[in-house]
Order: structure tokens, then C-alpha cells, then sequence
């Protein structure tokens, strides 16, 4: 059969460790034979990375920027013992960091939804998508501990030198403060993000905060939220039969509990920090999840939630047997796939990559899974196979399909 025709690039994000391994098989398995792929192909592993001096990673997110849709493989961020251990000639920043910083963007994070993987939640019954804002608030804070005594005052000045002072607290004793800020442009980023996110996957938007406590910060989020809204969303909303909804965290939290899915849950950054590991540990597994990065200027990249699996790289070197979990890496390529599929009006490409996602889902509900999903299936007389069988697997599957 003829391969798929692109006809623009996929901006390609290699990566390190055991998704590395995991990468090149995915490539060979199961796209490759199917797909002319045309990629522009950056190397994000940690060696390459040093030798440019992370100019790679920067470049990296021009060329996603220029053509709106990459798939990115997980990568180290460096540590003390990784600077050792790769000879490292800078703890360079965080790849996910440099390029969520560069795209301005928000991350979108839903559960895999598979037959015999039961949430631990009983009326989950559709995946919650949960949004994240990824700058500011406590994130970027600044901390002192008080010794004692003393009055503590949030000082704003202007760039003309006037004052204005508010008091926090008097202290007669020993105690602790806090300042953190945020900017109204990356709100409204993120929020534009939402709402474009909402559309596109067709899903309810709820939004919540603190604000009847926090009657400036957080009603800062919620009044941005419900202009932007408001000017730009309402009809497309409307007109697409989804519903924007903001309530306060607590009663989200409630809601979230007694819900059956199928919405997008938008945080602000500590809460979706906290709400996105219960929600995803509820579900089953961050193997088992979707990762994409969205700018507000409809800019997309695809990833997996997990990082490289280091412990399965080292048995790997050591020539040992692994059974890692592909799954959340095959659906970041036929994330981008279908992007690209989309952007560029090329249904066969949206096709393969719903028949790929369909045929992963399939082999796993037919027994056929990798060890960290044995442990959790409720399905009777499951193979446990090797990361290189699990792939193998699934295009058998797809073959049938
Ligand atoms: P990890 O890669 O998420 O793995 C932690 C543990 O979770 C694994 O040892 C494994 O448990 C289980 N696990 C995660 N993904 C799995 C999969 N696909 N299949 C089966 N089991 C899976 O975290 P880490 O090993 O602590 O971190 C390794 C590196 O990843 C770090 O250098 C970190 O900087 C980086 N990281 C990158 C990203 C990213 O690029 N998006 C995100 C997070 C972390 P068992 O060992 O019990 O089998
Ligand atoms: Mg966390």
C-alpha cells in the first residue's frame, strides 16, 4: 500500500533515556511503514543539549512556532548527579520549561481511557482534562521568615516613583510572609487558551479559584476569564453546544468528585499542580495520559506526562529485559499526527492517527499489556510483554483494524 504523503513538517523533539529507546521503536513500528514521514528533527537529548549549549532546545521551539505542531520526546532535567553523570558544563534549565516560557503556553493533561483500567473514582465515566497554568503565583514567590517584631507592608512602586502600601500584618512576635505576583498577560494567555482548547476538543470549561477570600488576585483571574469570554468566545461556545462555568475551588472540587468527566477543569498553577496528580493517580497511570502544550496563538505540542524512566534505562543497559509503558508516547505522535492532519486538510493522516489510538486502546483491552498496567488491569489472564512485543502488539492490532 502507499505510504501517507505530508505535506508539511512535524517539528520532531528526541529525547532521553528509556523514551529514547521507546521513540526510535514507535518510529520504526509503527509509523514509518505507513507514513512518508516528514519531520524536522531536533536532538533534546542531554548530550546534545550541552554540546549546544541548549541552543537546541530554544531552536526547537522557533521551528514549532514556524510550524505549529511538534511532537516531543520526555527529557532529563538536569540535577546535581546528572551533571556528573553527563559531564555537564551547566545545570541547563528544564527543556519543558524553556519551551512552555518561549510558546507562552498552557498544558493540557487527560487520561487514557481503557476498558479493564477502572478509575478509582466509580462515576468517572469520560476523561477530565485538566488545564494548567503554568507561571507565577507561588511559583515565583518571595519569602521572609520574620525574626519578630516589626510591621510587614506589600510595597508597589511605580515607574514614575509613587507608593502605594498596603499592611499585612503587625507582628508582635516571630512569624512568616509572603509576595507573589502574576501579569495580566499571561492570564489572559491562558485563559485564551482554555477557550480555544474547549472548541477544539468540544468539552465544557470550568474555571475556579479562591476568590470570595482573595477579593483582588483571584478575582483578578475570574474577571479576565469573564471578559475574554465574554468578547470573544461566547457565540463560538454557544454555537458548539459546550458551556463555560466559573465557580469557587472548593465547590469545584465537590463537583469534580460527583461528575461522570468529559469537561476541562482549568487551574491556576498550584491547584492544578495538586489537582492534576490526584485526578491522573485516580485514573490509573501517567503512562496512561495525554500531554500537549497549546499556545494562544494555536501553537501545539505533543508530549508524554512521564519523564525518561530512568530505572528501566539502566536495566535496559544492562542488557536486561524492560516492560515500559509506550503508551502516552504513541499518543503524543498521533496527537501531532492528527494536528498536522487537521491544519493541513489531510484526513488520511487524521485517519491513521485515530486507527493508531484505536489499536493501542484495542490491544490492551485484548490482555496484551505492559507490567506497570498488569498490576493495576481488572481484565483475567493478561500477557505481560516487553517494551519491544507491547509495540510489536499493537501493529498486529492495527493491521487487523
Ligand atoms: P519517571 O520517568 O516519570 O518514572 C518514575 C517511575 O514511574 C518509573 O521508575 C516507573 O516505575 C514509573 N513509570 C513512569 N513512566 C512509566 C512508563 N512509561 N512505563 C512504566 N513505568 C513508568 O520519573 P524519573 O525516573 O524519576 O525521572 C527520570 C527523568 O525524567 C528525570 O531526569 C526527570 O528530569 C525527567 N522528567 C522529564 C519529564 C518530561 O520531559 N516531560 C517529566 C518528568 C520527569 P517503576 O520503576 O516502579 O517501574
Ligand atoms: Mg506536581
Amino acid at each position: 500500500m502507499a505510504k501517507i504523503q505530508m505535506t508539511t513538517p512535524l517539528v520532531e523533539m528526541d529525547g532521553d533515556e528509556m523514551t529514547r529507546i521507546l521513540w526510535k521503536m514507535i518510529k520504526d513500528d509503527l509509523i514509518l511503514p505507513y507514513i512518508d514521514l516528514k519531520t524536522e528533527y531536533y536532538d533534546l537529548g542531554l548530550e546534545h543539549r550541552n554540546e549546544t549549549n541548549d541552543q537546541v532546545t530554544v531552536d526547537s521551539a522557533e521551528a514549532t512556532k514556524k510550524y505549529g505542531v511538534a511532537v516531543k520526546c520526555a527529557t532529563i532535567t538536569p540535577n546535581a548527579a546528572r551533571m556528573t553523570e553527563y559531564n555537564l558544563k551547566e545545570m541547563w534549565k528544564s527543556p519543558n520549561g524553556t519551551i512552555r516560557a518561549m510558546l507562552d503556553g498552557t498544558v493540557f493533561r487527560a487520561p487514557i481511557i481503557v476498558k479493564g483500567i477502572d478509575p478509582c473514582v466509580r462515576n468517572w465515566e469520560k476523561p477530565i482534562t485538566l488545564a494548567r497554568h503554568a507561571y507565577g503565583d507561588v511559583y515565583k514567590n518571595t519569602e521572609i521568615k520574620v525574626p519578630g517584631a516589626g510591621k510587614a507592608e506589600l510595597v508597589f512602586t511605580a515607574a514614575d516613583g509613587t507608593e502605594t502600601r498596603e499592611l499585612i500584618h503587625n507582628f508582635t512576635d516571630a512569624g512568616i510572609i509572603q509576595g507573589m505576583h502574576n501579569t495580566d498577560k499571561s492570564i489572559s494567555s491562558f485563559a485564551h487558551a482554555c477557550f480555544q482548547y474547549a472548541l477544539d476538543t468540544k468539552q465544557d470549561l470550568w474555571f475556579a479559584t479562591k476568590d470570595t477570600i482573595s477579593k483582588k488576585y483571584d478575582h483578578n483571574f475570574k474577571d479576565i476569564f469573564q471578559e475574554i469570554y465574554d468578547a470573544s468566545y461566547d457565540a463560538q461556545f454557544k454555537a458548539a453546544g459546550i458551556e463555560y462555568f466559573y465557580t469557587l475551588i472548593d465547590d469545584a472540587v465537590a463537583r469534580v468528585m460527583k461528575a461522570k468527566g468529559g469537561f476541562i477543569w482549568a487551574c491556576k498553577n498550584y491547584d492544578g499542580d495538586v489537582m492534576s496528580d490526584m485526578v491522573s493517580s485516580a485514573f490509573g497511570s501517567l503512562a496512561m495520559m495525554t500531554s500537549v502544550l497549546v499556545s494562544p496563538t494555536g501553537v501545539y505540542e505533543y508530549e508524554a506526562a512521564h519523564g525518561t524512566v530512568q530505572r528501566h534505562y539502566y536495566k535496559h543497559l544492562k542488557g536486561e529485559e524492560t516492560s515500559t509503558n509506550s503508551v502516552a508516547t504513541i499518543f503524543a505522535w498521533t496527537g501531532a499526527l492528527r494536528k498536522r492532519g487537521e491544519l493541513d486538510g489531510n484526513m488520511e493522516l487524521v485517519h491513521f492517527a485515530d486507527k493508531l489510538d484505536k489499536a493501542t486502546v484495542k490491544t490492551i483491552e485484548d490482555g496484551k499489556m505492559t507490567k506497570d498496567l498488569a498490576l493495576i488491569t481488572s481484565l483475567k489472564d493478561v500477557t505481560v510483554l516487553n517494551s519491544e512485543d507491547f509495540i510489536k502488539a499493537i501493529r498486529e492490532t492495527f493491521e487487523t483494524l
